[in-house]
């Protein structure tokens, strides 16, 4: 995983936090598995740190076939290394495709709002584009709205949204959501 030979004999205090973190995925490997949950494996790290480790994950992908399952809350980051990406809002899932599908063709309002705010490093793109902001604040998973559950924050909601939950449908090869956008279009 990219650390010397010689930190062998170190403790864990003097490793840094993207050392710590290629520890973290050699332990993963040490038991030689097909698949690894990495659950924000780059969050705490800084951004140059977080390519490199991002990086290592898709060279020991490429070299012993591995699946990840990468859960993140950066989504350049996701586009950057997922072939299927599904979008998680208060514990359910609203929306799966695949990866260039997804980031071309946003479908649920909230992928379409989270999508909206990754930012563009060219700053010509960046002063046109039209950005979602989401109103209000994220209820308690423990409370979730009656309906769908992006009701109280979907700047398209309809009375529908409030009183039934949406199914799951599949709207081209692959990619599906579960919104009553999708619904009504369909009848
Ligand atoms: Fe918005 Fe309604 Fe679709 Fe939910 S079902 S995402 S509230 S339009």
């Amino acid at each position: 995983v990219g650390l010397r030979p010689e930190y062998y004999g170190r403790f864990p205090h003097e490793f840094s936090g993207g050392q710590c973190q290629r520890i973290g995925i050699a332990r993963a490997l040490a038991l030689n598995p097909r698949f690894i949950v990495c659950d924000e494996p780059i969050a705490a790290l800084d951004v140059s740190i977080q390519a490199q480790i991002v990086n290592l994950l898709k060279k020991l992908q490429e070299d012993m076939g591995l699946t990840y399952l990468f859960i993140s809350h950066d989504l350049a980051m996701v586009k950057y290394i997922s072939t299927r990406v599904a979008v998680m809002y208060l514990g359910h899932l609203v929306e799966l495709a695949p990866s260039i599908d997804l980031y071309t063709n946003p479908l649920h309002p909230y992928t379409q709002g989270l999508l909206s705010a990754i930012p563009i490093p060219d700053p010509s793109i960046e002063k046109k584009r039209t950005r979602i902001l989401l109103k209000g604040e994220v209820p308690s998973p423990i409370n979730p709205p009656k309906g769908c559950v992006f009701c109280t924050r979907c700047p398209k909601a309809m009375p529908l949204c409030h009183q039934k939950r949406p199914q799951w449908q599949e709207i081209s090869p692959g990619h599906k959501v579960a919104c009553h956008l999708y619904t009504m279009e369909k009848k």
